[in-house]
């Protein structure tokens, strides 16, 4: 499989809702790895199958503990909220100040197809939870209230305007 290319707001496959996958083929575990590829190569902690295009709902998420690669992850259980600072591969250099649950379950299956359950908290839990907003087309700019996220995306537009004048 090709390298894949993390795509970047305004592009508008990343605000697309992903389809569940139905059947884990050969497919889609060659996505899974070069998912896995992209977000390593992109240092990042997390990468969902709509950043790289692929309207599924596929997630990757290390955070220095291991890749977990989830198929269809879901939300199924959430306790208390907490601020922290976020960052996305689709909004390169902005970073925001997003309010999540602190604790979740998250159920999903892994490539063989058996569901797993994950009872995270702190970085495990908001990388999770992230991920699972993209799935929905969300990005951390629609977690903030109107006048934040007005203001956040114009810090997004000059911090890479600035970036393309320098090209
Ligand atoms: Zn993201």
């Amino acid at each position: 499989m090709a390298k894949l290319e993390i795509l970047t707001y305004p592009n508008p496959l990343i605000r697309k809702k992903s389809a569940p996958v139905e059947n884990i083929t050969e497919e889609t575990v060659k996505t899974c790895a070069a998912m896995a590829e992209a977000m390593y190569r992109a240092k990042g902690v997390g990468l969902a199958a709509p950043q790289v295009g692929i309207l599924k709902k596929i997630i990757a998420v290390d955070i220095g503990e291991g890749l977990i690669t989830l198929i269809n992850p879901r939300i199924t259980l959430f306790e208390g909220d907490e601020k922290g600072e976020e960052g996305c591969l689709c909004l390169p250099k902005l970073t925001v100040d997003v309010k999540r649950h602190a604790k979740v379950q998250v159920k999903g299956y892994d490539l063989k197809g058996t569901e797993v359950i994950f009872d995270a908290e702190e970085l495990l839990a908001r990388a999770l939870q992230h991920e699972i907003d993209h799935l929905d087309g969300l990005l951390i700019i629609d977690r903030l209230s109107r006048l934040k996220r007005d203001l956040a995306l114009r810090k997004y537009r000059k911090l890479n305007a600035e970036e393309k004048d320098k090209d």
